[in-house]
């Protein structure tokens, strides 16, 4: 059996499953089927890195592009020690679907470096990134190939990674990353986009299972970039924080907890674990616990068969990407829990990621008000959407959601053809 954060379990796999499903659902060829069951290109690169001792590390990292038709590739950079191929490969293809859905011109891509960053100093992780960013610039670039922050990287890689390509290029492009700060190109309200998503996703999903928003339970997995401004402007629309995690150990308040409280702890300590005025709690206890939504926004399989039963929430809101298993997918929907899947629910960060794109382009930037009607407008466009689909096939929100994707896709393709 399956069990929590399981490394047995092939991502990539799981994501062919889930892409099938939705091929048969839409009678797809099979040559499109082809297509889209593999990567357009599969970059592995080995680099070393001069550490702060004069000793020298050689990291292995990876770029991936899984579809391109509908437009340049797009996805983040995540540094982690479980980085492996089949796990970037699985998350590009899940951004290709994530682009698709919201309908946003980009195709699907991912890289990664298998490190350990909380074991490297700030000038060691600069170098990793700079010269990382050379080992990929063959397949990146502002009309080519758009990276933006994961796990563990922030801003600041991204700032590092266009200033590596602009001077490789004589010049500054802007437009080569998403998720810059805003003094160097970057767009406001992309820190907290992720969670801005969230928000409206959770508001959606209230009033379609007709729940208060008011003092609404809410656990969250993962206390890093997205767990965190959800927990904040979750509490800012009166929902209560109930419990929340990190990868050390987690904290518990039936009454709510304040996230700036929260944060501030997380700050000084590095870790909510031991947080005053809270039950500690382990990590996979947090999945358990009796709450109105779950919102996991840590790492993969984390809801798997082996817990899946176990849980008590009415609806789960997946801010991570591919957090839930195929096999515990089955389990939900048997028990009558909404999934709304990572390629929707978390899909803010690239919708305004494109809107950082664009402007960079152009250089000329959008106001936050623009960028939060914007959002507004293509967020709830594709959840209408998504939501009817389910409705009027009968399935869950999951397999709407990769049949408005895929067919998006498959439609692209087809009008493009097959090169020569
Ligand atoms: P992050 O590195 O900032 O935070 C990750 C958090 O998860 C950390 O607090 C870490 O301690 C915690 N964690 C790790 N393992 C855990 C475990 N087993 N149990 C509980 N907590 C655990 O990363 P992030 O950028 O917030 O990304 C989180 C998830 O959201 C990832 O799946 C990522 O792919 C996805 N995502 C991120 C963005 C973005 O813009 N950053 C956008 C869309 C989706």
């Amino acid at each position: 059996m399956e069990t929590m954060n399981d490394n047995t379990i092939d991502l990539w796999q799981e994501g062919l499953v889930r892409f099938n499903r939705a091929a048969d659902h839409l009678h797809l060829d099979d040559g499109t089927r082809q297509v889209l069951s593999h990567c357009k290109r599969e970059l592995i690169v080995s680099f070393p890195v001069k550490r702060q001792t004069g000793d020298v590390t050689v990291f292995t990292g990876y770029r991936v592009h899984h579809n391109v038709a509908r437009g340049p590739a797009k996805g983040g950079i995540r540094y982690s020690l479980n980085v492996s191929l089949e796990q970037i490969k699985a998350l590009a293809m899940l951004m290709t679907w994530k682009c698709a859905v919201v309908g946003i011109p980009f195709g699907g891509a991912k890289g990664g470096v298998i490190c350990d960053p909380k074991a490297m100093t700030i000038r060691e992780l600069e170098h990793l990134t700079r010269r990382y960013a050379t080992e990929i610039e063959i397949m990146i670039g502002p009309d080519r190939d758009i990276p933006a922050p994961d796990l563990a990287t922030t801003a600041q890689e991204m700032a590092w990674i266009m200033d590596t390509y602009s001077m490789h290029q004589g010049k500054v492009v802007p437009g080569v990353v998403t998720g810059k700060p805003v003094s160097v190109g970057g767009s406001r309200l992309r820190a907290e986009a992720s969670a801005l998503g969230i928000k409206l996703v959770v508001e959606q999903a209230a009033r379609q299972n007709n729940l208060a928003l008011e003092g609404l339970r809410v656990a969250i997995q993962g206390f890093g970039s997205v767990g965190m401004a959800c927990a904040k402007m979750l509490h800012a629309l009166d929902c209560k924080i109930v419990a929340v995690s990190d990868s050390k150990g987690g904290a518990l308040n039936k009454n709510g907890l304040d996230p700036q409280h929260l944060i501030e702890f997380k700050r000084n300590r590095g870790t909510i674990k031991g947080l005053p005025g809270a039950i500690e709690i382990e990590n996979d206890e947090l999945l358990e616990l009796p709450c109105d939504i779950l919102i996991p926004a840590a790492v993969e399989t984390q809801i798997t068969a082996r817990n899946a039963p176990k849980i008590k929430a009415k609806v789960i809101i997946e801010g991570a990407n591919a957090p839930t298993t195929c096999a515990a997918d089955k389990i939900l929907r048997d028990n009558s829990i909404m999934v709304i899947p990572d390629f929707l629910a978390n899909s803010a960060g690239v919708i305004v990621s494109y809107f950082e794109w664009v402007p960079d382009l152009q250089s000329f930037f959008w106001s936050e008000d623009e960028v939060t009607w914007n959002l507004r407008m293509i967020l709830g466009r594709a959840l209408d959407e998504v939501f009817a689909k389910a409705e009027s096939m009968r399935v869950d929100i999951r397999t709407a959601a990769m049949v408005v994707a895929v067919d998006h896709v498959a439609q692209a393709l087809d009008l493009r053809g097959i090169y020569p």
